[in-house]
């Protein structure tokens, strides 16, 4: 996308920044939905800077929004073909997330910060028929804060820059807690099509990282289950379906053959199974499991505290590892393998080894179609999750987004 822009400078002070900060998709997330919202340039007293913040309907526009969408069942409109802001609410989806978030009576917020010590930055008046990304450098009202000089905007001009795709999520509150870069829109994404790799051996990727943003969207708690049924998984694992019919393990996978990281191909039921076909990747981690803090120490409870304690959690966690406590299997913690150096806390200690899970590819019979005019499989995001399989997502979510680095 290539577009005209706004830059911002300090008359006493090299500050620079540009309008990019309003674009992208910002999107809260609530109750397994999101809702795309509307943002606006902002000058933020905490951030200290010009930041993106948020744009919420007046009352009355929502009330109107709220009589429409109740009957609504046209397409989802855009705001630069729909000119009636409260019609426009109306047709986007996941509208409950923004009943919800005007419920809290809350002002705008800094989409930086989360604050709100913000308002919104007045641009300067440009003469009809002129666009504001052609004006020459001018004085804004506003002066830079904790620097007390003069801000100024200038337009772009004919320059445009190409931006790739983000998205930012944020909790109802407005505070951050996800980023997306170079994600296709939502509601356009497709998955890509699994590789052909009919005898491709698995592999051993030395580079991938837990992609927690596709999590938030698409992650989902399912069992595993295997041809031979020794090995199946009944509590519920996280995953996220990476290609068309392969999924990525996002969570301690309660198995003798699974780790978290795993990448396998299985045949999703269309609600909240997995049939387990063969593994494809298995990334460079070690994994520790069984462990408790020591003895004499006091089992924390909050996240916050376990990090206190033990800091090497969170260095777990920024270095793309991963960790969590569970009362049944104590504290399961997953380091990159050429990281392992970095934490002494695990010299000494001996990681989980596990056997690779037995491929079924062979004996898998092709599944028959049992309710006539209905696909047979299910994209593992798409309908089909029922009510408590989402609200088990959603506190797993909550639970993510407890342990997201700041
Ligand atoms: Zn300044
Ligand atoms: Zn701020």
């Amino acid at each position: 996308m290539s577009i005209p822009f706004l830059t911002f400078t300090c008359d006493s002070c090299d500050y620079y920044s540009s309008s990019f900060v309003t674009f992208g998709e910002f999107l809260w997330n609530y109750d397994g939905q999101t809702f795309n919202f509307d943002r606006q340039l902002g000058l933020c007293q905490d951030c200290k800077e010009i930041v993106a913040m948020e744009k919420l309907p007046d009352a009355d526009v929502m009330d109107r929004a709220r009589k429409l969408h109740a009957t609504y069942t046209g397409p989802r409109l855009f705001l630069f073909q729909e000119k009636d802001e409260a019609k426009y609410l109306a047709s986007q989806e996941g509208f409950n997330v923004l009943e919800r978030v005007m419920g809290l009576r809350r002002p705008p917020v800094c989409l930086k910060c989360g604050g709100s010590d913000v308002q919104p930055l007045v641009l300067p008046e440009v003469p009809n028929g002129a666009k504001g990304t052609d004006m020459a450098r001018t004085p804004l009202v506003v002066k830079h804060p904790g620097c007390g000089g003069q801000l100024q905007a200038k337009g772009s001009g004919g320059l445009r820059i190409s931006l790739a795709p983000v998205t930012y999520y944020f909790g109802v509150d407005g505070k951050a807690f996800a980023t997306l870069q170079n994600s296709p829109s939502p509601r356009e994404e497709k998955l890509p099509a699994p590789p052909r790799l009919p005898t491709k051996p698995l592999t051993r990727s030395q580079d991938w990282r837990p992609d927690w943003g596709a999590f938030v969207k698409r992650g989902k708690a399912v069992e595993i289950t295997f041809e031979d049924p020794k090995f199946n998984v009944s509590p519920k694992v996280d995953v996220v379906e990476e290609w068309e019919g392969c999924f990525r393990i996002f969570g301690f996978a309660f198995s003798d053959v699974l780790y978290w990281g795993d990448l396998f191909e299985g045949e999703f039921d269309g609600s909240s199974s997995i049939h387990f076909k063969r593994l494809l990747d298995r990334p460079e981690y070690s994994h520790f499991s069984g462990r408790l803090p020591p003895l004499g120490a006091s089992v924390p409870h909050a996240h916050g505290e376990w990090i206190s304690k033990f800091p090497y959690l969170q260095r777990a966690f920024q270095v793309g590892g991963y960790w969590e406590y569970n009362a049944l299997f104590g504290l399961y913690v997953v380091i990159p393998e050429k990281c392992l150096s970095d934490f002494p806390e695990f010299e000494g200690h001996t990681p989980d080894t596990l056997n690779e899970p037995p491929d079924n590819v062979e004996i898998l019979k092709p599944q028959p179609v049992i309710h006539e005019g209905r696909i047979s499989t299910r994209r593992l995001y798409s309908s089909g999750s029922s009510v408590a399989a989402d609200k088990d997502r959603n506190r797993r979510i909550r639970k993510l987004i407890s342990k997201m680095p700041d």
